[in-house]
């Protein structure tokens, strides 16, 4: 990376002069910064010119004596929409007709026949179907809220550990970066 020492700001190693002021960039020797609205790259700043940001840390030049320390966490939440009334019978009049008996019937009628497309059988069945159950139907679209959380595995039992490493961009599914030490499952 290069950069400009007057704007603080992060090219690419192809780049030779700021766009900014056009000044010559240099070889890059200090910690990176990014700001996560623009993703913009910076050195030696806190804040992003652009849009006040403040930066996180992209990637540190460490001695060999260095490294970064972190905590990690990991839970499960469970959300879940208010259970909603459904009359089985119903069904049997419907295109196509539902013939079972028992709730695994159903499950398995509903998953072939609906839930890969509801708008279409709603279309089909719109004589069919009750108002109050066309809702239902309807309301099956949606996610459940974000509020609605039925399990959080943290009020259960807690999963944190500790990673040694360093931040670096090219591991970007694990939060930029570069894991050396865990004390997962030790
Ligand atoms: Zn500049
Ligand atoms: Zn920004």
């Amino acid at each position: 990376m290069n950069v400009c020492k007057q704007c603080n700001k992060v090219y690419e190693e192809k780049s030779q002069f700021c766009e900014q002021c056009g000044d010559t960039l240099v070889q890059n020797t200090a910690d990176v910064f990014q700001c996560d609205k623009c993703y913009k790259l910076f050195i030696d700043s806190e804040f992003c010119p652009n849009d006040g940001r403040q930066l996180k840390i992209y990637k540190r030049n460490l001695e060999s004596n260095q490294i970064e320390i972190r905590n990690v966490e990991q839970y499960t939440v469970q959300i879940a929409t208010d259970p909603m009334l459904l009359d089985m019978d119903e069904f049997n009049n419907c295109e196509p007709s539902y013939t079972g008996a028992d709730s695994n019937d159903f499950m398995t009628y509903l998953n072939e026949n609906i839930f890969h497309d509801i708008e279409s059988f709603l279309d089909l069945n719109e004589s069919n179907l009750k108002e109050s159950t066309k809702d239902v139907l309807w309301h099956l679209q949606d996610h459940p809220n974000e509020d609605d959380v039925i399990y959080d595995s943290r009020n259960k039992y807690g999963n944190m550990w500790r990673e040694l490493g360093k931040t670096n961009p090219d591991f970007r599914k694990n939060g930029g970066f570069e894991t050396l030490e865990t004390t997962q499952n030790n």
